[in-house]
């Protein structure tokens, strides 16, 4: 047989099956080959169904948004590369130079940044208040205010956003009212019921849940998503077709991952509270926090899988509680299967001063734990053990 020297650039197409695959499949490819230019322009102009090229959009893309936007009861969905891409594909896709944004002051640390540097920077005018009371928010607003940006619980103190009274006043003003739904999840909470125009997801945590995809999502309608499908093509915050299949596939024990977390972040909450060595507590379900009754209003049931507690002491205790835990990673994330712990002071809030951090209640001592899928009685033992050697003598843990 003569060698073509040309077939070994052939793509070879898939073997032919009368059975058809269960799981949906994985198209890395960055383009798609049209008929002819006619076909090509009809994509292009949104007229005939066909993808074009992967940063315009790709299957793996569209079957994650098309998930998405139905647990969260959203028209449509668009998918970015991170929770930070979406963040930006709403400011870049929503906002004008000259606009007013009013946000939470307690937002995700990247956001902060890009609210209080780059925003700035670039021209908007921007606002940070405590939104777990509506009337900050309302004093805040000016005549170019475009924009309410807010998580529906903060990190790491766990506050509780008034999302139902300052939905309605964005309503009534007419002002875009984006909510960060990554804590809370369209399983305990569904924004776009709450007056939201834009739901703003990062993927990567509890949604995705295995920490092995950085993703971000936008839901809402088609008229409020065209600006900011068209940001994530031009500005290239698309997503990887890899990570969209992943995501796919870890949505699908959502329900699983979190009932359980939850229940065992309730329990770990109100085993901590017991326990010797600790200040306080910070978990919504808990009636001792601050906005338990603004939660239950907003969530039900449904507190989350994340908690704070306050440890005695400073940064010693802090070391030893985290070397003492031996099954626990120290790892600045949320929402994987298993329990994670981070330290604001050291990580997410470090670039603030220590006034900055007394004001938004952020102690040496207080440590953030994500809460995982493990069995409830281990956690237990696992913290229970940890505390125990950090306040017995020093000289006597072993690591
Ligand atoms: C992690 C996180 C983000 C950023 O998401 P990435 O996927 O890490 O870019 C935004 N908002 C909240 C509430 C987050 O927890």
């Amino acid at each position: 047989m003569k060698n073509d020297h040309r077939s070994i650039v052939r793509r070879n197409p898939a073997p032919q099956s009368v059975t058809r695959s269960v799981v949906g499949p994985l198209y890395p490819s960055v383009v798609y080959a049209a008929q002819d230019a006619d076909e090509l322009d009809a994509c292009y102009a949104r007229e005939a169904s066909g993808y074009t090229y992967a940063r315009e959009g790709h299957p793996n893309a569209s079957v994650l948004a098309d998930k998405i936007a139905w647990l969260e009861g959203a028209e449509m969905g668009v998918i970015t590369a991170s929770g930070m891409a979406a963040a930006s594909a709403l400011l870049l896709g929503k906002l004008r130079k000259g606009d007013h944004l009013v946000a939470g002051s307690q937002l995700y640390g990247r956001t902060q940044r890009i609210l209080r540097e780059d925003l700035p920077r670039l021209g908007f005018d921007v606002d940070l208040v405590d939104t777990s009371r509506v009337e900050n928010v309302q004093r805040a607003l000016k005549s170019n205010t475009r924009m309410i940006l807010l998580e529906v619980i903060s990190n790491p103190t766990l506050r509780v956003a008034e999302v139902d009274r300052i939905g309605d006043l964005a309503n009534d003003q007419g002002i875009t009212f984006a909510v960060d739904n990554t804590f809370t999840t369209p399983l305990s909470f569904k924004p776009l019921e709450w007056k939201a125009d834009i739901v703003v997801h990062s993927v990567t945590k509890l949604m995705a849940g295995h920490s092995d995809v950085t993703l971000g999502a936008l839901c809402g309608n088609a008229a409020q998503l065209e600006s900011i499908s068209e940001a994530v093509a031009t500005w290239g915050l698309n997503a990887s077709p890899f990570d969209c299949w992943l995501a796919e596939r870890g949505i699908n024990t959502l329900e699983l991952r979190l009932t359980r977390a939850q229940d065992n972040a309730r329990a770990l909450a109100e085993f901590l509270g017991t326990l010797p060595g600790i200040k306080t507590v910070i978990y919504p379900g808990l009636p001792s926090h601050p906005d338990h009754a603004l939660a239950q209003r907003l969530l039900g049931e449904n507190f989350g899988n994340m908690l704070s507690f306050e440890l005695e002491g400073a940064r010693p205790e802090v070391n030893r509680f985290i070397r003492a835990l031996r099954h626990v990673p120290f790892a600045p994330t949320l929402g994987d299967v298993s329990t994670t712990i981070s330290h604001p002071c050291s990580s997410s809030h470090r670039g603030l001063s220590p006034e900055q951090r007394q004001e938004l209640g952020i102690a040496e001592g207080l440590i953030r734990v994500s809460v995982g899928i493990e069995e409830a009685d281990q956690l237990k033992r696992e913290f229970g053990e940890a505390l125990h050697s950090t306040f017995s003598d020093p000289r006597q843990v072993q690591d």
